[in-house]
């Protein structure tokens, strides 16, 4: 569901308090690249994420938002979806939740589902190491792909 204006300002005021506490500067133009982020469920790369703020902050280098979504990453502020650098794409949303992939045409969606947020992590994985992450996909073809529609961006 798209997030309202107010919806935003909180999401940034609580990005404001969470960079705080990991002692990460919240800048202005790392602001601009959390809001790209939390105002769309797409779950865009880093690419996608630059050329829109690049619209209202043009002084943005591709560099600082691929450095700032790294950074944010590693703090725990945002989520990276996927596991390849090459595709990586970004999610305000960090509490545990599934993806459906589109192998036709790229679109990340959020699935909800509390049966699989509760599922517990199996010992024959805890026994390979240590689980720092939960991440389910579920791939196929998406309703717009499956109508022969072509999905905006
Ligand atoms: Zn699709
Ligand atoms: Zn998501």
């Amino acid at each position: 569901m798209p997030a309202g204006t107010n919806d935003i300002d909180e999401r940034l005021d609580a990005f404001v308090a969470a960079c705080r506490q990991h002692g990460v500067k919240a800048t202005h133009q790392r602001r601009e690249i959390y809001r790209e982020l939390a105002r769309t469920v797409e779950h865009p790369d880093v690419q996608t994420v630059y050329r829109r703020v690049r619209r209202r902050v043009p002084s943005v280098s591709l560099d600082t938002v691929y450095r700032t979504l790294r950074l944010l990453d590693d703090k725990g502020i945002v989520c990276r979806v996927a596991c390849q650098d090459a595709c990586a794409r970004f999610d305000a949303a960090t509490e545990r939740h599934p993806h459906f992939s589109c192998v036709k045409c790229g679109a990340l969606l959020d699935v909800c589902s509390d049966e699989l947020n509760a599922l517990p992590v199996p010992a024959s994985a805890t026994a390979l190491g240590t689980v720092t992450s939960v991440h389910v996909v579920f791939q196929g073809v998406c309703v717009a792909c499956r109508n022969g529609r072509q999905r905006g961006r």
